[in-house]
């Protein structure tokens, strides 16, 4: 088979990889797309580092090939389905209180991480989920960050006919505009590009504002009775969305730093008194839950959640890195490498 190898910063080739083998409680899935998300821009840039030789990607969709013996669900071999590509153990304390994207041996020794610039790939059986007839391969490489953005928003506790500021217009920020719309919130974006904003605007968006050339928490105030936003998810990792957010914010409002980037390691741009007074609550969230991926493979296949306008380019192998360039550009929002 082949697999696009990420060999050094900077450097992926194309390379003939051994096809895995289905074990008997496995199931072995072409891989069709699979998303370029921030994850391998930073890998391929090298402002991240696992380890070299790579093969990078875990936003993957495909075709299943062959069910192992011993899977008991009724999976089969031509399901559509989208893919988990992330391990759990199912042992650890985080895995057996529901909490499995903190799972301790995700990264484990023997481990492989990622892997979906594959064109195959064999995983157990609950990393599988078949998709509705309606959604497309390339949509449903959409699951895993449309997970994300639900483990995000649920973190919040983010209610129906609540407003949420989402500070950041690329694909993560509109994932979440699409996610809390779904959850019956009234959402705002920002954004300084106006493109993205747009963007937004066709996406749904209650109100779009661009911080470059207004107050961004004045707007959000001037529309919730001088309060503020009741959630805010900082998807952008500059330090201004970081200050917005907490100027939105209401007293006893809720901010998850999403994106949180960055190469030195600032404070939060909020001193402990007004945290104290306000009651402000201040989390991260890292990745999804097998729960949060099985809610965002049935909301894109009931067509709730549509993330057709985020799909700006489909990569081929043959122009794989110029796919991951144009992928961390702020011109396109996902772009998706095709493994054919
Ligand atoms: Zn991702
Ligand atoms: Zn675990």
């Amino acid at each position: 088979m082949k697999s696009a190898v990420l060999v050094d910063a900077g450097k992926i080739e194309i390379q003939e990889t051994e096809k895995p083998v289905c074990g008997e409680n496995e199931v072995l899935v072409r891989i069709k797309y699979c998303g370029i998300c921030t994850l391998e821009q930073r890998l391929f840039a090298g402002d991240m580092k696992i380890y070299y030789p790579i093969v990078p990607g875990h936003e993957a969709a495909g075709i299943v090939e062959e069910v192992g013996s011993r899977v008991k669900s009724s999976i089969a071999a031509g399901d559509r389905v989208s893919l988990d590509m992330v391990y759990r153990c199912h042992q650890c304390y985080y895995c057996r209180t529901g909490q499995s994207n903190l799972c301790e041996n995700r990264f484990a020794k023997g481990i492989k991480p990622l892997g979906g610039f594959s064109q195959y790939v064999a995983v157990e059986p609950q990393r599988v989920f078949r998709i509705g007839d309606g959604l497309s391969l390339q949509e449903a490489a959409f699951a895993e960050p449309v997970a994300c953005c639900l483990r995000s928003l649920k973190k919040l506790g983010v209610q129906p006919a609540e407003d949420v500021l989402i500070v950041g217009a690329g694909p993560m920020g509109l994932m979440h505009l699409q996610a809390a719309l779904v959850m019956g919130a009234r959402v705002f974006v920002s954004d300084v590009d106006d493109a993205r904003l747009k963007t937004a605007q066709e996406m749904g968006a209650d109100f779009i504002l661009n911080p470059a050339k207004q107050d961004a928490a004045e707007f959000v105030k001037s529309q919730t009775e001088g309060r503020g936003a009741d959630a805010c998810v900082v998807t952008s990792p500059a330090m201004p969305a970081l200050e917005a957010a907490f100027q939105s914010i209401r007293k006893n409002g809720r901010v998850n730093i999403y994106t949180a980037y960055m190469h030195d390691k600032p404070a939060l741009p909020i001193d402990m008194n007004t945290l104290h007074r306000n009651e402000v609550l201040v989390t991260g969230t890292e990745g999804r839950t097998e729960f949060d991926f099985q809610q965002a493979v049935r909301l894109l296949s009931f067509g709730k959640i549509n993330i057709k306008p985020l799909i700006s380019r489909i990569a081929g192998f043959s122009d794989a890195a110029e796919g991951i360039r144009a992928a961390s550009g702020t011109e396109t929002q996902r772009v998706l490498l095709e493994l054919d």
